[in-house]
């Protein structure tokens, strides 16, 4: 069900099986495996994560969505066996020992924080990637996430042989231009004039004959989420017909700051299962180190959920199917009772 404000009394009396941060691609497969599981499980979800920006869903078996499509699939198939959902921020967890109490935002005006307890915490909140700041946000939005990509990986092959402008966030972020090239080798490098290029990377780049261009972007050109062009505030511009940006992402982890899980350079180090360095917290997809897909998030929900399903079914007393065992012994009560009045025939 999805919780409002008149459930929370009830549900923050009881205790989840899992509570799972994040219903993007990962976190919904989660809660499938869990509902499915019969365990108690509620997704927190703050709404626009990263799949919500995802036009096309690329190198997913069996069809191409949208990361919306995704998503609304994937929230009602958990509600239709039995999850519990709540439109909320994950603001902090506490760890007792014994549970999890994760305490959640509702509402951005006249908020409520109620708490919510459970033995298992799933992660799945995600990441968020940088963009350009320009003065007209609309018009980044307007083409990020169609043809002006940040996901190489899965949209590289979109970039096959076209002309592509690469926005690079740093010197090192440059080095995105020697991968690309797998796809294209039409490309331009943009720095945005942010920072300074070493010339071992210009004679790199030149060594390439991929032009450098160092001065902050106007605006992208082009009409219905297609971009054609990107002008510079210096009045000149360049036609384009595709752009990669790659200038870094954000982790959405600031309610697991307290917890002092094990990470590698930011990225939650996990087991084969998506278990942190903590028994209890699972991480999956983004989060986590490992690669930054759709189809490695909703696998990771499947081996977390299923971790903590083996887990809380090995410690649980064996359900028995009653009827037969009173049965069975009322037959054995039966036989052992002594035959009265029918003694064994005598002899003679
Ligand atoms: C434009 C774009 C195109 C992409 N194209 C592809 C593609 O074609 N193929 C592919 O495989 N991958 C693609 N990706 C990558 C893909 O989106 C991610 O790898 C995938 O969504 C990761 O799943 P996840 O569950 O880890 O994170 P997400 O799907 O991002 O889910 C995390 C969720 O957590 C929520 N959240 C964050 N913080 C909180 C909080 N504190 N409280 C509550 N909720 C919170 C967010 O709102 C979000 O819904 C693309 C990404 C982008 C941005």
């Amino acid at each position: 069900m999805i919780l409002k404000r008149e459930h929370f009394d009830a549900k923050q009396a009881q205790l989840y099986d899992v509570i799972v941060a994040g219903g993007g691609a990962g976190g919904l497969s989660a809660a499938v495996y869990l509902a499915r599981y019969n365990l108690k499980v509620l997704v927190v979800e703050k709404g626009r994560g990263r799949s919500f920006w995802m036009q096309d869903l690329w190198n997913y078996v069996p069809r191409v969505v949208s990361g919306k499509e995704l998503i609304e699939g994937g929230k009602e198939m958990a509600l239709h066996y039995g999850a519990d959902w709540l439109n909320g921020f994950v603001e902090a967890v506490t760890d007792t020992g014994e549970e999890f109490q994760v305490r959640v935002k509702y509402r951005f005006k006249n908020s409520d924080y109620p708490v919510f307890r459970a033995k298992y915490l799933i992660a799945a909140t995600g990441l968020i990637d940088v963009l350009p700041q320009l003065e007209n946000m609309q018009n980044v939005y307007e083409y990020a996430g169609y043809n002006l990509h940040v996901c190489l990986i899965c949209d590289g092959y979109e970039m096959t042989n076209r002309r592509a402008a690469l926005i690079a966030g740093s010197e090192k972020a440059i080095n995105t231009a020697f991968v690309l090239n797998w796809f294209t080798p039409y490309i331009t490098v943009l720095t945005l004039g942010v920072y300074p290029v070493g010339d071992e990377m210009r004679a790199k780049l030149a060594d390439h004959g991929y032009p450098l261009i160092e001065k902050p972007i106007a605006r992208f050109s082009g009409k219905d989420h297609v971009m054609d062009g990107i002008e510079f505030t210096d009045g000149t511009a360049i036609g384009v017909d595709t752009g990669l940006i790659s200038m870094g992402s954000i982790r959405h982890d600031d309610y697991l700051k307290n917890l002092d899980l094990l990470t590698d350079g930011g990225d939650i180090v996990t087991e084969y299962d998506c278990r942190t360095s903590h028994p209890r917290i699972f991480a999956l997809g983004d989060l986590k180190k490992g690669l930054n897909q759709v189809s490695i998030a909703v696998a990771d929900g499947t081996l977390a959920a299923t971790a903590i399903w083996k887990e809380i079914r090995r410690a649980s007393a064996p359900r028995k199917w009653t009827a037969p065992l009173q049965e069975a012994a009322a037959r054995a009560e039966e036989s052992a009772r002594p035959e009265i009045g029918l003694g064994a025939p005598r002899g003679g």
